[in-house]
């Protein structure tokens, strides 16, 4: 049996530096599972554009990659500066709801604009405002109507629409956007598998973006991105109405005191694991590789632990976009998941609730391939739940082949840790499907004459159909 390089997924986000075809060629082989499109600096034209090349290349290299549409969701950013700003320490601002041409007013007073008018209504004095991704912290010292006075905690450099963060502060704002229900209907149009909702609060607001997505036709999945402490405190009602979970440490950083991010994200990956939905850790894994061929120590430290920690994915954001070595992260990533992988003591996970029958026979199959020598298992599946639940059983070090008939689906299970999934129609007859299976992997690096397959499967005794788990030495 082929020793798999790595079984968890890559994630990598697309943009300037990624997006040609010889770019898009090289990350697809260079085993990137998942491509993801940021909304918060795509247009349309765009991402129709980088689907359709993305899409072409993947069937060229028989190696489809899935597409995640990560909507921006509710957020406050200030306004157009003509030039940038020093503020200083103690130095007064004002955040108001107009543009302001010339922001410095006579009084010495700072004029910013930011782009939501009812802040006032969810805002108090002592307050703390962070602008441009917690880089400058602003002290609320009262509000009206028409503006909130605060003071400024620390020198600093202002530019031009600043992203705004207010930790522990209810906004108001809807959950889903104007712009995020347009960006959908392309995402939509465009097929994209996934779609990951910025700032999920709660399980409502999964359930009012799965029906708007419905509505229109789609049955993609929802990924819900852990960002703020309303998300953190509900975390289990979002696991379970989200169909995965990501860790979105940028803001999460931001919006929580920062000592608590690894607390949240190690909760986060246990409890996603235990209901069987997968997790993906994002931000900063390699954020130093944006302008150097080499990762930081802390960072190589980093990827390795969210590994260890059971992470279906691992993301890569600026890193792909902007940066100069995209390749080389993603080899990286790579080197790193894969050595860590081969570290972590064989074990399934215990607290997985398994309920359909066929699913409580995965553990079985699960543990007879990671106790065999050259062993897989293989399953069938139609709703993607028998291979979600085989991945989250985690049993490292054995191949996980996912085999269904449903167009898209093969492309999502790639989100699951450890599956390796193919497109391929089923006979009625189960003894043919396992034939075809079996011939379709002999056909790639997948397996080799003497393996053994761990295979659960129905099968006909007499002329009734039962579920069973077959070991079948492979002989080609
Ligand atoms: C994050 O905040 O970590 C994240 C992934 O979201 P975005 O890139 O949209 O800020």
């Amino acid at each position: 049996m082929r020793k798999f390089t790595r079984q968890t997924k890559i994630i990598a986000t697309i943009g300037p530096s990624t997006e040609s075809e010889k770019e898009l060629i090289q990350l697809i082989k260079g085993g990137v599972d998942v491509l993801r499109l940021n909304m918060a600096h795509a247009d349309h034209d765009w991402i129709r554009m980088i689907t359709e090349r993305s899409r072409k290349i993947g069937k060229q290299l028989n190696r489809e990659p899935a597409i995640m549409m990560d909507v921006k969701g509710p957020e406050i950013r200030t306004g157009y500066l003509h030039r940038e700003l020093e503020i200083k320490e103690k130095d007064l601002l004002d955040l108001v709801f107009v543009a302001q041409p010339n922001p410095p007013s006579t009084d010495g007073i700072w004029q910013i604009e930011v782009n939501y008018d009812k802040l006032p209504d969810h805002i108090n004095a002592g307050d703390t405002v962070l602008l441009d991704n917690g880089l400058i912290q602003l002290k609320v010292i009262n509000s009206s109507k028409e503006k909130i006075r605060c003071e400024v905690q620390g020198d600093a450099i202002l530019k031009s629409r600043r992203h705004v963060n207010l930790p522990g502060i209810e906004t108001g704002l809807p959950s889903l956007t104007e712009k995020d229900r347009r960006d959908s209907l392309v995402g939509i149009e465009c097929n994209h598998d996934f779609f990951a909702l910025s700032f999920t609060r709660d399980a409502d607001a999964v359930d009012l973006f799965r029906s708007f997505l419905r509505d229109n036709g789609s049955d993609a999945q929802i990924i819900a991105k852990l960002e703020d402490q309303k998300g953190v405190a509900n975390i289990d009602e979002i696991i379970q109405s989200a169909d995965a979970l990501m860790v979105a440490r940028g803001d999460l950083g931001i919006e929580c005191p920062f000592e608590e991010l690894p607390i949240i994200q190690r909760k986060a990956v246990g409890s996603s694991l235990s209901a069987g939905k997968p997790v993906i850790v994002a931000t900063h894994m390699l954020e130093s590789m944006i302008d150097s061929p080499v990762p930081t120590r802390a960072e190589i430290s980093d990827v390795a632990n969210a590994v260890n920690e059971g992470a279906d994915c691992i993301m890569l954001s600026g890193e792909t976009t902007t940066g100069k070595y995209p390749h080389e992260c993603i080899q990286l990533l790579t080197k790193i998941a894969s050595r860590m992988e081969d570290e972590i003591q064989p074990g399934l996970t215990e607290n997985l609730k398994l309920f359909r029958p066929k699913a409580k026979m995965l553990r079985s199959a699960a543990m007879l391939a990671m106790r065999l020598e050259n062993s897989a298992v293989l399953v069938f599946t139609r709703s993607g739940d028998l291979a979600a639940k085989l991945g989250a059983l985690r049993p490292n070090g054995a191949p996980l082949f996912a085999f269904t008939d449903v167009n898209g689906l093969h492309r999502r299970l790639r989100l699951i840790w450890g599956i390796e999934p193919f497109l391929m129609d089923f006979s009625k007859d189960p003894e043919v499907t396992i034939q075809n299976a079996i011939s379709r992997l002999s056909k790639g690096p997948w397996i080799d004459s003497g393996d053994q397959l761990v295979i659960v499967t129905n099968a006909f005794a007499h002329d009734k159909v039962v579920e069973s788990i077959q070991l079948r030495v492979v002989e080609l």
